[in-house]
């Protein structure tokens, strides 16, 4: 049962942190006691009778005094109790008295006092509740943690300097975790939490810090040299006029390019804000210098669309560009192209990171959509050379200041804050699934107008959730009722690869005029004629989710409009929702995000090879990551091989954390 809990050792044992804690600190004389309150009360037994109730349970009554008055307490189908809580025995009660024939608490907390030899555990003083699993009680593991405390903290070893301890007014590391489960005070409870955040901030602010040192200092980089007469022909091929955030963009990489330190930004900008010219850019510059540049998408869609896209951009400049991914026929062919230096660009899906390819000599990895591959995909591509290619990030989700602190620290940031010329809103609506046959009314009329729409489900089918009108369901109850003089496609992961291609091609032709789809159309799908979007069971998605599916429309002139069917009823997917018809701005909704799931979960944070974040919240600990970041950057500065003595706790700390994969901070 605590294998469920992740619970292997003594040491998982003295990390398992409580959920929260309880105040039962302040005893209360009876006297003051009033009904309708959560109260501790230390009294002695005077009298106890077991009954039964009318209806079957056992009843153990139990008669309390504390000189100031008496009370009654009443345990429901515990009769065995009766052999603790006999006449004349002390104890503390903890719960909710409430007002029968007189006060009364019913099946309360209780500790009995003067037999054991520690102190109160349960009862009189700051308690930790705990994360439980079906089976294990709180009071059981709450012993059996304060035991493993007692006897194992003393061992937890120093991990931070004294002089970061000094000038953060940091507790001890051992009597922090002592405190964050059984504090003796408030001040303390606040204070080893305050310190064992810092912990967590400063572990992963230096890893974080030791890894962007690694790449900038010690890798051999690609020095790439920019011309005037390439960045003009460069913009003469570009079909359009770059906006001022693409062109700052432009400058921050060529800056870097031209560094014979590996580049390593981070391109942000909300949904449609232009980031494929500025990869372009890049791209064209690598290649323009006579190296190779690689663009890796997450989907066989999206590498297809930026294959094309990029090719428009840059055919007409001369380099040679090939697509590799796992529908690509001769692929043999394309890797030799690639090995032998003929193609000067490949974009591709993670079909790049196969042990069949070989690159010439990459210059540049351009990856776009990170969250959906994380660290190892992208490692695997720069590991495919020997030196260190300049690296370009695109993420399509804007990343509070916070995380991107955090997550992406290691890397630079450019941000893509305008949008080109002729974008239009997004008009939002929200409605119950009762007027579901006026919202296909209205889309009708728009398909009149010859427009396109997406219906977007979140299941494939309905076979888990009967209640979910899965996009198959959905799909042939369209087809063949409301919207059958139209051409409507479907679209799911779980159809045949070919299947996908044909109905995405025939959507972004023109010949189907409805797109019945899944989340698989969240990713980077231009089709801009398409300018209504119906999500059904719009309570089902997350809000970053949501956002990103309504970046598919609005992609031209002329209003489009994104409809949410939803009969939510909880809180926080009507905040979702709200914030969506609030706002379309991708740094508004991704904070919005933030706050309604919490930050681990966004980017999987997991994932990024630091471990979780067991005490620390990106949201309110702001300003402990701050000044855990500096103590960790002012490391990195003096001592990036954590050889210095007074660093040596940090460096095994450092070594437990991430070598091993453990959490076990500093258990010795
Ligand atoms: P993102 O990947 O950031 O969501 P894209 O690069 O796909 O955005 O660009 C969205 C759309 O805007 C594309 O159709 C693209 O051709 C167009 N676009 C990009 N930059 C400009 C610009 N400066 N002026 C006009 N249209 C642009
Ligand atoms: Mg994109």
């Amino acid at each position: 049962m605590l294998a469920r809990l992740g619970i292997y050792n003594i040491s998982d044992m003295l990390f398992c942190y409580p959920r929260r804690h309880e105040d039962r600190s302040r005893i209360r004389p009876i006297s003051e006691v009033k009904a309708a309150g959560v109260e501790t009360i230390e009294a002695a037994v005077t009298a106890t009778g077991l009954l039964r109730s009318r209806r079957g349970q056992s009843m153990l009554k139990v008669r309390i005094s504390d000189g100031t008055g008496r009370m009654n307490i009443v345990f429901f189908n515990q009769p065995y109790l009766k052999n603790y809580l006999k006449k004349g025995v002390r104890a503390v009660f903890y719960g909710r008295v409430d007002n029968f024939k007189g006060l009364q608490m019913n099946n309360p907390e209780f500790e009995i006092m003067g037999e054991e030899e520690h102190d109160s555990v349960h009862t009189g003083r700051i308690v930790p509740v705990y994360p439980l699993t079906a089976g294990l009680g709180q009071r059981w593991l709450r012993n059996l943690i304060y035991g493993v405390i007692e006897d194992y903290s003393a061992y937890l070893k120093e991990t931070l300097p004294t002089s970061i301890r000094a000038r953060n007014k940091l507790l001890g590391y051992g009597d922090a975790v002592k405190n964050m489960h059984f504090p003796k005070s408030e001040y303390m409870m606040k204070e080893s939490r305050r310190r064992l955040v810092f912990d967590e901030f400063v572990f992963m602010q230096l890893f974080i810090g030791l890894k962007r040192h690694h790449i900038r200092e010690n890798s051999p980089g690609v020095k790439h040299s920019v011309k005037e007469d390439f960045v003009s022909s460069f913009l003469g091929s570009m079909p359009f006029e770059l906006t001022k955030g693409q062109r700052k963009a432009m400058a921050e990489v060529s800056k870097d390019m031209a560094s014979s330190k590996p580049m390593a930004r981070l391109l942000q900008g909300d949904v449609g804000s232009g980031k494929t010219a500025v990869a372009a850019y890049a791209m064209a510059l690598s290649a323009h210098n006579g190296m190779q540049a690689a663009l890796m998408a997450p989907t066989e869609i999206l590498a297809d669309q930026h294959f094309i896209t990029i090719s428009q951009f840059l055919s007409p400049m001369g380099f040679r560009i090939e697509l590799l991914t796992g529908g690509v026929k001769d692929k043999e062919s394309v890797c030799e192209k690639i090995s032998s230096g003929e193609a000067d660009m490949i974009v591709g899906t993670h079909a790049l990171i196969a042990d069949t390819v070989r690159f010439k000599n990459l210059g540049l990895a351009v990856v776009d959509e990170e969250h959906k591959f994380g660290v190892i995909q992208r490692e695997a591509l720069l590991s495919k050379v020997p030196k260190r290619p300049d690296m370009l990030i695109m993420t399509a989700t804007p990343i509070p200041r916070t995380l991107a602190l955090t997550i992406y620290g290691e890397f630079d940031i450019s941000t893509l804050s305008d949008m080109p010329k002729g974008k239009r809103s997004v008009i939002t609506y929200w409605f119950d699934p009762s007027r579901r046959s006026e919202i296909y009314d209205f889309v009708k009329a728009r398909l009149k107008e010859g427009k396109q729409a997406f219906i977007i489900s979140p299941l494939i089918d309905s076979a888990k959730r009967a209640d979910i009108s899965g996009a198959e369901n959905i799909y042939s109850r369209l087809k063949n009722d409301i919207f059958s003089g139209y051409a409507i496609k479907l679209l799911h992961g779980k159809m045949p690869k070919g299947a996908q291609d044909a109905a995405m091609k025939a959507f972004r032709d023109k010949e189907a005029d409805l797109l019945v789809a899944t989340t698989i159309v969240e990713v980077g799908i231009d089709v801009p004629n398409a300018t209504i979007m119906v999500i059904d069971h719009a309570e089902r998605f997350g809000l970053a989710q949501l956002h990103q599916l309504r970046g598919r429309i609005g992609r031209s002139a002329g209003e489009s409009y994104c409809i949410l069917i939803s009969d939510a009823e909880s809180n926080s997917a009507g905040e979702r929702l709200g914030s969506m018809i609030a706002s379309q701005d991708g740094f508004y909704i991704s904070e919005k995000d933030m706050e309604i799931r919490g930050p681990g979960r966004l980017f999987g944070v997991r994932q990024h090879g630091f471990g979780e974040l067991k005490l620390a919240d990106l949201t309110n600990d702001l300003e402990i990551l701050k000044k855990a970041r500096d103590e960790a950057f002012r490391i990195v500065g003096s001592d990036p091989g954590l050889d210095k003595e007074e660093h040596r706790n940090i460096r095994s700390a450092m070594d437990r954390r991430f070598r091993y994969g453990h959490e076990g901070g500093g258990a010795g």
